[in-house]
């Protein structure tokens, strides 16, 4: 049983270290980047610690 971090809230549940009782992150910490030159919304951030299931 995956035990969520309290500090990394998260709705992917594809993720692999999502904890799916819950939408926590399972993770200690997790890298967030951007796959945009020039990122000016929230949609051009990505969790780079995702892990397909
Ligand atoms: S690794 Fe990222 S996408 Fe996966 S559960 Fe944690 S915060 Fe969510």
């Amino acid at each position: 049983m995956d035990t969520p971090n309290r500090s990394i809230k998260c709705t992917v549940e594809s993720c692999r270290n999502h904890c799916m009782s819950e939408d926590y992150c399972s993770l200690s910490s997790i890298t967030v980047g951007t796959h945009e030159c020039n990122p000016t919304q929230e949609a051009c951030t990505d969790c780079m610690s995702f892990v397909k299931k």
